[in-house]
């Protein structure tokens, strides 16, 4: 892959623009996450979302010391990318950046019962948090000396993340394509 495709999915022109993804771009779903992988000349641009659940086994602020350590932990870990990525060496790439962000949807008491209670004005303060979803987005940029030999990545997250059972990904070169990775086919094909 020498040279990003001019024109790419209008979901991913952010991919390399934004400091921290947090914008969800895939459905939220327990057990699934997106990856995508953007390569233009010698920049390879990787982004990861994933419901925290899939990640930590929960996604509402941490609210004990073993849960504020599980995500200290997560947060070191990731970033790394060689924790769960592993590129060929002979593309010598080199990280330059890493960004992490969160996107949290929460669901209030009021809003379910909008319907029933039109007349009624609450206060959001007052509202009880019913649910609460959380994603994660990890980006990671390198630069890579010898981007051609970029062929193939093995990703390692099966392993560390048993909650993880599909990773949708989305490969951006000369071509595009579209990949489903589990723990039986963790490798990704760079065309
Ligand atoms: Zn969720």
């Amino acid at each position: 892959m020498k040279h990003a495709a001019k024109l790419v999915l209008p979901l991913l022109i952010t991919a390399s623009g934004s400091a921290l993804a947090q914008d969800s771009l895939a459905p939220h779903v327990h057990g699934e996450a997106l990856l995508q992988v953007v390569l233009d000349g010698q920049e390879l641009v990787v982004n990861l979302n994933s419901p925290a659940f899939n990640l930590l086994g929960f996604e509402r602020a941490p609210e004990t010391d073993e849960e504020q350590a599980l995500v200290e932990n997560l947060d070191t870990n990731m970033r790394d990318p060689q924790f769960w990525l592993e590129l060929p060496s002979a593309a010598n790439c080199a990280l330059s950046r890493v960004s992490l962000g969160q996107h949290v949807e929460t669901t209030k008491q009021g809003e379910l019962h909008e319907h029933e209670h039109e007349h009624e004005h609450e206060h959001e303060d007052d509202q009880k948090i019913l649910s609460e979803h959380r994603d994660l987005a990890f980006e990671y940029h390198f630069l890579c000396a010898d981007p051609d030999q970029l062929d193939q990545a093995q990703v390692k997250l099966f392993k560390h993340f048993p909650a993880l059972t599909g990773l949708h990904a989305e490969i951006i070169g000369d071509s595009q394509s579209l990949q489903e990775l589990n723990a039986a086919n963790p490798v990704l094909r760079m065309p």
